[in-house]
């Protein structure tokens, strides 16, 4: 079995945002050499989450907009006492927070509209995130 596990940094710019790692993800898939298997992505932090679905400016800003629906950001949580990002402790885990992808023939096997993207719900900072591929 083979394995190869890499950290994406970036900053990310706005307090939340969808950053589109799926080109970086590919990358250690490649670099990896492994033919069959799959790869985990995780955001390594605990307000933040790891999606993949479309592309599209729209649906991400509809993401957002059925988040803060359920949960929103300026709410008095508990959590809330040295911070404010209670609701995005929780947006992270209603998204799913991390991701498995299969691994085809040495390429990341996703569909045709699929992007892995970084969601971030407490930004403006530096961040990490574990990329780890395992297969043979
Ligand atoms: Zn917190």
């Amino acid at each position: 079995m083979k394995s190869l596990t890499q950290y994406l940094t970036f900053d990310t710019r706005e307090k939340i945002e969808l950053v589109r790692i799926t080109n970086d993800v590919a990358e250690v898939v490649k670099n990896s050499g492994v033919k069959d298997g799959m790869v985990l992505v995780n955001p390594m932090h605990i307000t933040s989450a790891v999606i993949v679905n479309d592309n599209e400016e729209g649906l991400h800003r509809d993401y957002i907009r059925v988040l803060e629906k359920l949960v929103p950001y300026d709410d008095a949580y508990e959590h809330n006492k040295d911070e404010d990002n209670g609701a995005a402790h929780i947006w992270r885990q209603l998204m799913a927070h991390q991701v498995v992808l299969p691994i085809t023939e040495g390429k990341l096997d996703l569909g045709p509209w699929e992007q892995v993207f970084y969601c971030e719900f407490d930004g403006k900072r530096r961040k990490k995130v574990l990329i780890k591929v395992i297969g043979e």
